[in-house]
């Protein structure tokens, strides 16, 4: 859908890394896009949290981002989950180079009983390059209790290591958010940062994460009417949102209980804006420069 880019409010409000939103998307257009000569301007989206590299898209991988590129999805940021798949993630990065970006981290999911071993294997990566992010990491108390204090062990290790290569950390919690809010907060005292994804907890616990700095992923989750999240969103400020889509799971509606996609993320920024009575511009222009700056790529 391409549209004209309206900025909303003054410039100067929305501000990542020293440069002015506009010259933000400018750059993004560019880089991204590879346009030459720009006459109109698409509403520029990140989706900071996308599976992509996930068997679900062998098939038609190439038209699926050629969708979400349509739609004005300029940035893929794809968490990691565990050894079996870096291979994928990274062989996305190395065929869209500046649009997909890899983290690396161990899942909750897949802290199991060789899970020293699986965290040798993401600290190894992370000596060697670099990553958007320490991700995804957590506590998922929902599928399996075995392994709880092994799933402390590894999110507290991991944490460690985001502040050592001064990396954000993306947050999967299940079951468990108080207990991750209170695991992350004595390392957000020591500065870092980063997004509890797939938010969907009260107005009150969305305050703590804000008070401490991090950011929260919305998605697909809000399109459910019973989800309380679209409530929960009008009472958290737009600085501190990011969008994500999660695919391949946890479509919005119209396509819930199928295949995700990033194209869909178009349905989230605009439940966001019926929550929060913005525009939709609004919306792609603040949290695109939210997650600009939590990644630090411009
Ligand atoms: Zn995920």
């Amino acid at each position: 859908m391409l549209r004209n880019f309206t900025l909303p409010g003054s410039a100067h409000f929305y501000n990542a890394g020293g440069k002015s939103l506009v010259q933000c998307t400018v750059d993004l257009i560019g880089k991204i896009f590879r346009m030459q000569s720009i006459n109109c301007l698409v509403m520029i989206l990140v989706d900071t949290h996308c599976h992509l590299y996930l068997p679900e898209f062998d098939h038609d991988r190439a038209a699926m981002l050629d969708r979400a590129k349509r739609k004005g999805v300029a940035r893929f940021f794809l968490p990691n989950i565990d050894s079996t798949v870096v291979d994928q993630m990274l062989a996305m990065e190395s065929a869209l180079p500046g649009a997909c970006f890899p983290m690396m981290g161990l899942h909750p999911c897949s802290v199991k009983e060789n899970y020293q071993a699986e965290l040798q294997v993401i600290e190894d990566w992370l000596a060697k390059r670099k990553f958007a992010a320490i991700g995804e990491i957590g506590l998922d108390f929902y599928w399996d209790k075995t392994f709880t204090e092994s799933q402390y062990e590894a999110f507290n290790r991991q944490m460690e290591w985001g502040l050592q290569y001064n990396l954000p950390v993306v947050i999967h919690s299940r079951e468990a958010m108080r207990e991750c809010v209170d695991t992350v907060k004595p390392f957000a005292a020591r500065g870092l940062k980063g997004i509890f994804h797939c938010f969907g907890d009260s107005v009150e616990l969305a305050n703590e994460i804000t008070a401490i700095g991090f950011y929260l992923g919305i998605g697909g989750v809000i399109t459910y009417k019973k989800s309380g999240v679209a409530e929960m969103v009008k009472d958290v400020p737009l600085e501190y949102i990011v969008l994500e889509t999660d695919a391949p799971y946890l479509s919005p509606v119209p396509f819930r209980g199928k295949r995700n996609e990033s194209s869909y993320i178009t349905y989230v920024a605009e439940a966001i804006a019926a929550a929060k009575q913005v525009t939709v511009e609004e919306v792609a222009a603040i949290t695109t420069s939210n997650a600009l700056k939590i990644f630090g790529q411009v």
